[in-house]
């Protein structure tokens, strides 16, 4: 099953919301580079998911913030 969802992510860098769509199985995890559409800087944005389809979202920077 695939589990759809729309995320806000603040920048790292600049603390603006960008928006990021996502398309994830329950149970997993992925890596999105992404790049903010404020500050044009890009970020890692790591997405887990549990078996109920819950997200946990963490946000990086260059320097592992
Ligand atoms: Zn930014």
């Amino acid at each position: 099953m695939i589990h759809f969802d729309s995320i806000e992510i603040s920048c790292p860098y600049c603390s603006e919301i960008n928006v990021l769509n996502i398309e994830l199985e329950k149970a997993s995890s992925d890596v999105i580079i992404s790049d903010c559409g404020v500050c044009c800087r890009a970020f890692e944005v790591i997405i887990r998911t549990d078996p109920d389809g819950n997200l946990n979202v963490e946000v990086k920077n260059e320097e592992g913030f």
